[in-house]
């Protein structure tokens, strides 16, 4: 049952539109069943009985990035995204969830069949994907342009307590799954910069997927085991901060896990006091004074902001105040830095014309600039604008990655 308070807010659109042209999905599709408002009058009908959900309200539902766009542009205040996740958890039961989207469900939430996979993928798929067909693609990515499993995953690599000389500060490293199977590289930085500042790092190694795909499909119940298990690792009070370097963990550790929890009618006290602790490992190193021991990167950097970082946590100038800050670094701002890339999670390979539409206008912004490094600290967008850029040389990387070349 969707919160009461959640229910009452279809009330407040007042159908003025203003969520239409920023929409992503409504700039490639135009009608208005794919716009913010079309979808909100449609709830709002399924809601008061005077509408059954059918199949092509549930197609409709799942057309969306999630972006939040919406959101942050409706003069009413409703929280169309908030809307809209609560209902795809509300008709989950009776439209069920995509074999493809179960089984990888299921991988994330269990303890015995990940490894398993993993260390198939990591023995035979990536020699596996230099054999795949040149032409074929997973939604909008060619094969040659998705990303190798680590060798090891990253956990695995350092101890659970990471000390630092001279200590003066101690954080809890959430990694996510992308910095622990795929980007070896992030989570190396992000140690690199924070030991060098004197900040201990401890990593848990028993923490599990945050769970956000699984809840934003709707299947709450299923990413419940998830949240529990990673709040009880991570809500601790001897702790500075909870660092992040994923936008889609942070937003999920920061405000998602409270919402959801209260929605299910659970106690989301806990998610509520880890919230605050939580912060993105940009924000976190923004605070520092770089400029006494930054070297110089000589690149031309631009900046693409992830949706769950900039509408989901309120971070915008952070990385790029830290990007700017180092010696030798050109940052130069694309337009439309702050317009989805076209990811969102699944539904790139959901809805493959769409996101290919909402990504060209993202890879032209990005050649505009002339930039060598595409930053972000995403790597749903990573994996999307890499997988989008074509034959072109320009580089992503996470902001991180590129202030630990500035190291001494
Ligand atoms: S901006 Fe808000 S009030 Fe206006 S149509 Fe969209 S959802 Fe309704
Ligand atoms: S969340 Fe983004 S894609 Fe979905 S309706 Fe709102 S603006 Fe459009």
């Amino acid at each position: 049952m969707i919160a009461k308070e959640l229910q009452d807010e279809v009330y407040n659109c007042i159908k003025c539109g203003l969520c239409l042209t920023p929409c992503p999905v409504y700039q490639q599709l135009f009608y208005e069943g794919a716009s913010p408002r079309g979808k909100v009058q449609l709830i709002k009908k399924v809601l008061e009985g005077r509408l059954q959900p059918s199949e092509h309200f549930h197609r409709l539902l799942f057309t969306c990035l999630l972006c939040e766009t919406c959101t942050v542009n409706c003069p009413s205040g409703l929280k169309v995204d908030r809307l809209m996740k609560a209902m795809r958890a509300e008709i989950l039961d009776q439209f069920g969830l995509a074999w493809q989207k179960r089984m990888l469900f299921h991988l994330l939430t269990g303890t015995r069949l990940l490894p398993f996979f993993l260390f198939w993928g990591r023995t035979v798929g990536n020699s596996l994907l230099s054999l795949l067909p040149k032409g074929g693609k997973v939604g909008t990515i060619p094969y040659p342009k998705l990303p190798r499993l680590n060798a090891k995953p990253f956990r695995n690599q350092y101890p659970e307590v990471i000390s630092a000389p001279g200590r003066k500060g101690r954080v809890l490293y959430f990694t996510g799954c992308a910095t622990n199977y795929l980007f070896e590289d992030v989570g190396r930085a992000v140690i690199q910069v924070l030991t060098h500042l004197g900040i201990e790092v401890i990593l848990p190694r028993d923490q599990v997927c945050c769970g956000l795909p699984i809840f934003l499909s709707g299947a709450r119940q299923m990413a419940l085991k998830n949240m529990k298990k990673n709040l009880g690792l991570f809500n601790r009070p001897d702790v500075d901060a909870v660092i992040v370097d994923c936008a889609t963990c942070g937003a999920a550790l920061k405000k998602e896990y409270s919402h959801i929890l209260e929605e299910m009618g659970e106690d989301g006290g806990a998610a509520e006091s880890l919230g605050k602790k939580v912060v993105d490992i940009s924000s976190y190193l923004s605070r520092f004074n770089l400029e006494k021991w930054a070297g110089p990167v000589r690149e031309r950097v631009t900046y693409h902001d992830p949706c769950h970082l900039l509408r989901s946590q309120g971070v915008k100038e952070e990385p790029r105040s830290l990007l700017k800050r180092i010696p030798g670094l050109e940052f130069v701002e694309m337009a439309g830095a702050d317009v989805c890339c076209g990811g969102g999670g699944t539904f790139q390979w959901e809805h493959p014309e769409i996101a290919s539409g909402i990504s060209a206008n993202k890879v032209r912004a990005i050649k505009e600039t002339q930039a060598t490094i595409v930053a972000t600290g995403c790597p749903g967008c990573r994996l999307q604008i890499h997988g989008n850029l074509g034959e072109e040389k320009i580089r992503v990387a996470h902001p991180v990655e590129i202030l630990a070349k500035a190291l001494p």
